[in-house]
């Protein structure tokens, strides 16, 4: 049976590499589940009313977004409509060039991946310099990110030392303090000398027309600051209907995300700079990008919409922390990136439709989403959209069932399977006859088969 591309991809990351997704991943899972446990008396309370905060927003777009537009431009504000990634990439090329601009400093958004925004800029002749420490790494390795809130967790500090030498950041020295310092020094002058400051925002809120934006770096209000001119480039999915829905959302937001009380900086942006305020952007351009979320939204897995890229399901899952992030092949990782990603592509579905069987639909993503989002239910949904579309890629892996219905519809055959899966708590691994199941057993302690007992309760019950 041919492995599944996230089985191949799995097995060839670095034994080191997986070690340390893994601990760190569940380093971060524990402490998020310890803060939130202790300091909330129900935490899934919250996560139920976060859901439906977000649920509210997904199902009336159509009347919040002209609300939000307005509100925005009465901020000051200028308000740009981008339907798919090429048409956002474009918008902001034409603000550059209304402003003769050749250098933008970027603070981190997963939008701008999306649209690869960094390498459509760059062919038309302009610098767009990652800011956020992790993705300026990737951007000088010309690599990828492969966690949503931490691009770098596949790479080691001695190769970022490498880096930094081979970029002439300083000889080799992997001391973070050393590498974080010299990214600084690097940096502080490019914000000075940028002509536009690109972020995302984490939310926007329609009552007030806020933008907020959460960093543990500082440098998205760098990037804001010197700039004369700021763009936010914002999926139609990131409203919230009120400022008091921040509460509920941030407190969520950095729990989940980096098992932090609150993310160091909390910014809440209300339009360029006023009159009577010394610094800040002279113009605001805010640009909402669909890129595939109405048609995600037209689905049946709309509620994939909620998600606040809080990165806590990759952290984990099971699949995640065997594959790390580059083995999805998109820019959204993990079982978020199981069901977005597949579902963003549009007709290229067919490329990604392997992504829902990423999943051994243990669950635990479930629990752990601060939006409450049924992602098991929609791995579900996508797995069988697969399977109708007859997307190739939908059933690479998926075992021959023609034996198993054959036992399952033929009583002796299945009293005969019965008797034969006790057998298999005597037999050695290695001389299990299913290729499946041994590879299974080498990797997990199973517990002992005890097949039949459902059989026996029944029978008990009869005679009762
Ligand atoms: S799906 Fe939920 S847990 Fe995963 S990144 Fe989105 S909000 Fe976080």
């Amino acid at each position: 049976m041919a492995k599944q591309l996230i089985d191949q991809a799995a097995a060839t990351l670095p034994a080191d590499k997986r070690v340390s997704v893994y601990q760190s991943t569940k380093a971060t899972h524990e402490k998020r589940t310890k803060l939130l446990f202790d300091q909330f008396n129900d935490p899934d309370l919250l996560r139920q009313r976060a859901g439906e905060i977000k649920q509210h927003v997904i199902e009336n777009l159509d009347t919040l977004l002209p609300a939000v537009e307005a509100k925005l431009k009465a901020n000051g504000a200028q308000v740009h409509w981008a339907s798919t990634g090429e048409a956002a990439c474009e918008a902001v090329l034409r603000i550059m060039q209304a402003h003769g601009a050749k250098k933008m400093v970027k603070a981190k958004t997963m939008v701008s991946e999306e649209i690869e925004l960094a390498h459509y800029l760059e062919k038309h002749g302009i610098e767009a310099l990652e800011t956020d420490l992790g993705e300026f790494i990737v951007q000088i390795d010309k690599d990828h990110p492969s966690h949503i809130v931490r691009p770098i967790i596949h790479k080691n500090r001695r190769e970022i030392a490498t880096s930094f030498e081979r970029e002439g950041l300083g000889a080799y020295n992997d001391d973070p303090e050393t590498i974080t310092r010299r990214a600084r020094q690097f940096l502080r002058h490019k914000y000075l000398e940028a002509d536009v400051g690109l972020t995302g925002a984490n939310f926007v809120s329609v009552e007030s027309g806020r933008i907020v934006l959460v960093t543990n770096e500082g440098n998205s209000r760098f990037s804001l600051a010197a700039p004369k001119v700021h763009i936010a480039l914002v999926g139609i999915e990131k409203l919230v209907p009120r400022d008091r829905d921040l509460g509920v959302l941030l407190n969520l937001l950095a729990r989940s995300a980096t098992a932090q009380q609150l993310t160091v900086y909390t910014e809440f942006i209300s339009g360029p700079k006023g009159a009577t305020q010394p610094d800040g952007p002279e113009e605001m351009h805010v640009i909402f990008v669909d890129n595939g979320r109405t048609e995600v939204l037209a689905s049946d897995c709309r509620e994939i919409l909620r998600c606040i890229r809080c990165g806590a399901c990759l952290n984990v899952c099971p699949v995640y922390r065997q594959a790390s992030g580059h083995a999805y092949r998109s820019v959204y990782p993990g079982p978020v990136g199981a069901v977005l990603s597949p579902l963003l592509a549009g007709k290229k579905f067919p490329e990604l439709a392997d992504l829902p069987k990423a999943s051994s639909l243990c669950g635990a993503c479930n629990e752990v989403c601060p939006v409450n989002i049924p992602i098991p239910d929609l791995l579900l949904r996508l797995r069988e959209k697969g399977k109708r579309e007859g997307a190739p890629l939908a059933s690479v892996g998926t075992p021959p069932m023609g034996a198993w219905a054959l036992m399952a519809s033929q009583p002796t055959a299945w009293k005969a399977a019965l008797f034969g899966g006790k057998a298999l708590n005597y037999l050695p691994t290695k001389l299990i006859p299913v290729p499946a199941l041994r590879a299974w057993e080498e990797k997990r302690a199973l517990p002992a088969w005890r097949g039949g007992e459902f059989r026996k309760w029944m029978k008990q019950r009869r005679k009762s």
